[in-house]
C-alpha cells in the first residue's frame, strides 16, 4: 500500500534544497517545535540538511533560532515559488507547491 504523502513530504520534494546552508536536505524542521505549540503546518515548516538539524539549541532553544529561521524560510520560499507560506491557507499552498512541481516536471521533460 502507498503511503499517503503528507505535507511534509510534499514541502521537502519543492525544497529539496537545505534552506541554511543550500546542501542536499534531509528533513522538515519545526520551527517552533509541536511540543512547545507549534502548528505541523507549511508556515511552522523548513526544509534543513541532516548538519543544520543538528546544530547545537536548535530544539532546545529553538526561540533563539526563530526569526533567523522565518527569514530564510521566507527569502527561500519567494525565491523558488514568488510566494511564501505566510499569504497561504495550507490547503492553498499545498496546490501551489503541486503546481510548482508539476511546471517542474515539464520543465525537465523539455530538455
Ligand atoms: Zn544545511
Ligand atoms: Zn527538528
Amino acid at each position: 500500500m502507498k503511503r499517503k504523502q503528507t505535507n511534509m513530504d510534499l514541502y521537502l520534494r519543492a525544497f529539496p534544497k537545505c534552506q541554511l546552508c543550500g546542501d542536499f536536505a534531509a528533513e522538515v524542521h519545526h520551527i517552533v517545535p509541536i511540543s512547545k505549540g507549534g502548528k505541523d503546518s507549511f508556515k511552522n515548516y523548513i526544509s534543513l540538511c541532516h548538519h543544520c538539524h543538528r546544530r547545537k539549541g536548535l530544539h532546545s532553544k529553538w526561540h533563539e533560532h526563530q526569526i533567523e529561521l522565518l527569514t530564510k524560510k521566507f527569502y527561500n520560499e519567494l525565491e523558488v515559488l514568488g510566494e511564501t507560506s505566510d499569504e497561504y491557507s495550507d490547503e492553498d499552498f499545498a496546490r501551489l507547491l503541486r503546481q510548482h512541481l508539476a511546471e517542474e516536471k515539464a520543465e525537465k521533460q523539455k530538455i
